[in-house]
């Protein structure tokens, strides 16, 4: 049920939302490695999991991609943590949630 999960982000988009506001990333983004096809994988794992569990105020679940993804961990969470991504819902809102192609 809405409301039984916690988010730390004042308001999430919805998918419906994608076709009227497309939004640009915000700071540095030739930082990461990841990939615009591995990001939307990621915005679809995050969401996945953000509504039935929440957020804990950390990055386990961006951390779970990152290493199945087999991706350099640290390195990625510092550079989404610039990008105003300092927990999984902020990650999914702030970074994931962005036109990346
Ligand atoms: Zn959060």
């Amino acid at each position: 049920m809405a409301g039984s999960t916690r988010w730390c982000a004042p308001r999430l988009p919805t998918t419906e939302d994608s076709d009227v506001a497309v939004r640009r990333p915000r700071g540095d983004a030739r930082r990461r490695s990841l990939t615009g096809r591995q990001m939307n994988e990621l915005y679809g794992y995050l969401e996945a999991l953000l509504k039935r569990e929440g957020c804990d105020n950390t990055h386990r679940f961006t951390r779970e991609f990152l290493e199945s993804s087999g991706l350099a961990v640290e390195p990625e969470l510092a550079w989404m943590r610039h990008m105003g991504g300092w927990c999984d819902c902020e990650v999914y809102v702030n970074v994931a949630w962005a036109d990346w192609d």
